[in-house]
Order: C-alpha cells, then structure tokens, then sequence
C-alpha cells in the first residue's frame, strides 16, 4: 500500500481511539490488527490513542487505516464495513454525550421533520468542527448540503468515485436518533476525487 505523508494536521485522539473501538466492532480485533499493519500504523496495534480530544494522530494516519480497509476487503465490502463502522461510531459517541438534543422533549418532537433532519446534521457539524453554526447550507434545489473541507477519510488518497462512507454512516446514524427513520445520504464531492471538499447531500424527506 502506498504510504501516505503525514499532513501537519492533527485529529483528536478520541476520534481515532473510537474509530478503532468501531472497526473492533465490525471487523474483531484481529481484522484492526491486520488493518494497522497494512497501513503503516502498527505502533498502535494494542496502543491506541487515549479517549481525550488533545489533537495528536496526524490525519494521514487516519486516511491510511481507511485506505488499508479499502484494499483488504475492496470496494463494495469495505463500503459496507465503513458504513457499519460510521454508525457504530455514533452510538459509541452518544454513550458518552448522552441525549445532546433531547429527543424525547415536547420541545424536539415539536420541530418538523425538516427542522430535526437540520439539528441532526448540525449536531455532527458542530462537534467535529467545535463551532456553533445555527444552519446547514442548502443545495440550489433545497436539500441539505453537508460539506467536509479537511477529510481525515480520504486525506491524500485518490479514488474513483468518493468513498468516504464512515461520514455517510454516521450521518445516517444520527438523523435515524433525531427522526426514527431512514434517510438516504449521498456523498457528490470528495477530495480524492480531486474536489476541494467532501459533500454530502441530504434530502429532506426521507425514503420511500
Ligand atoms: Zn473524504
């Protein structure tokens, strides 16, 4: 496997210490310990990053597990793999966080299904981003417009299609807690496709 360069951009621990624990999921310990060896990172094999959001694995080393998942199980099983892993992903991280938008509330439960598609989408937003944005952007026909501009997926890797399903997973994951039901995610940009960001877009009425 190619080895990626390391970036100078750094993750938070917590987030590679719990992409791991979700691959452990789908894969066993043993398929993340065949994962690391392929891409270069086996100096985390029994040592992964501690669960505390100090920025310290380099997003090439993030891009190059993904990139070994890829090449160990190919397109379509690893498309499967990631996508299980991205939900896994998000019931780990709500384990911790608890129920951030309190979706039991009168309050919540209130909002229309658009308005709770959008708290689920800025939910995931905010966190990664450590910001408070208040709206989603929006495609010019209306729905929901996800962009990633530094993806730790596909960070200088080169695909034919965008591949960055753990997103999509967790995406779907989080709107399935907001709205109890199933809604298409699509990823049209990504970086190793040679576009300047990720983007995923989001209808705002589920599927039929
Ligand atoms: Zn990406």
């Amino acid at each position: 496997m190619k080895t990626i360069p390391d970036s100078g951009v750094l993750y938070p621990n917590s987030f590679v210490h719990h992409l791991l624990l979700a691959l452990e999921d789908v894969l066993g310990k043993n398929g993340v310990k065949a994962i690391l060896n392929m891409a270069g990172q086996s100096a985390m094999i029994d040592n992964y990053p501690p669960d505390d959001m100090t920025p310290g694995v380099d997003i090439a080393r993030y891009s190059s597990i993904i990139a070994a998942l890829d090449d160990m199980y190919g397109d379509r099983g690893a498309q499967a793999l990631a996508l299980k892993a991205g939900n896994v992903l998000f019931r780990e991280t709500m384990k911790k966080t608890g129920d951030p938008l309190n979706v039991e509330s009168d309050e919540f439960k209130a909002k229309s299904l658009e308005d709770k598609v959008e708290s689920a989408l800025l939910m995931i937003w905010n966190f990664v981003n450590r910001s408070s944005e208040t709206k989603m952007p929006r495609t010019a026909d209306g729905q929901f417009l996800y962009v990633a501009s530094k993806c730790p997926i596909c960070y200088g890797r080169e695909t034919k299609t965008p591949r960055c399903f753990l997103t999509t997973g967790l995406l779907q994951a989080a709107i399935r807690y907001a709205t109890g039901l199933e809604f298409p995610v699509t990823q049209v940009k990504a970086h190793s496709c040679g576009d300047p960001s990720c983007d995923y877009v989001i209808p705002v009425v589920p599927n039929s």
